[in-house]
């Protein structure tokens, strides 16, 4: 079972092209200036079979992007459901506050985090640091929240060179089961939602 605190089923605000989004429940990392505090708790959110998550994928999207939350701290779970995207030929997006280095040590004592390491096409790693902001394209990275975290293309599905790495940051509004979802940039939503970051 997952534990998921929201899915949006189809943004191009979270990694390249249209994908569907899943943030997880539970986060034991919290730096400090997250934009999703609400996530920390494990006690949040709503359990979800793999197969339900994996129903919510659509046809029109190219991949999945898996935030947080920690996706690592759920690392069984969520390997399971990113082996069903990867096995429709969908690209699998994971953003852990792991650093790559402390996943391989993790990788060591649970298997979940191995499993999950090897289904994964893009992973942005490492904590977010309020202190070292990214600056935003062209001059910064897309889709990183500050300048210690790292892209890893760890199959050939993205490319460094490929011009959706580089495009603007973009925030999105969808209106979800009666709530207003807003995601993407997390400096863009927290100006369209009258709040800090
Ligand atoms: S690791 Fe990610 S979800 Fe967890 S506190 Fe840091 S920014 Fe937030």
């Amino acid at each position: 079972m997952l534990r998921v605190a929201t899915i949006v089923d189809d943004t191009e605000a979270e990694g390249p092209g249209r994908r569907l989004a899943l943030w997880v429940q539970g986060c034991t990392i919290r730096c400090p200036g997250c934009c999703n505090p609400e996530m920390f708790t494990k006690v949040g959110g709503t359990e979800m079979a793999i197969e339900a998550a994996l129903a919510r994928v659509g046809s029109g999207v190219e991949g999945v992007s898996i935030l947080g939350g920690e996706p690592f701290e759920q690392a069984t779970a969520v390997a399971a459901f990113a082996r069903g995207v990867r096995a429709r030929g969908l690209s699998v997006m994971v953003y852990s506050g792991y650093t790559m280095a402390e996943l391989h040590e993790r990788a060591a004592s649970d298997p979940g985090v191995s499993e999950l390491l090897a289904t994964i096409d893009l992973l942005v790693d490492g904590r977010y640091d309020q202190t070292l902001p990214e600056p935003p394209p062209p001059v910064g990275r897309r889709w990183l929240g500050s300048t210690n975290q790292v892209m890893h293309y760890l199959t050939p599905a993205y490319s460094a060179d490929d011009p959706r790495m580089h495009a603007a940051n973009t925030v999105e509004v969808h209106w979800r089961d009666g709530k207003l979802v807003v995601n993407g940039w997390p400096s863009g939503a927290a100006a369209l939602l009258g709040r800090k970051r």
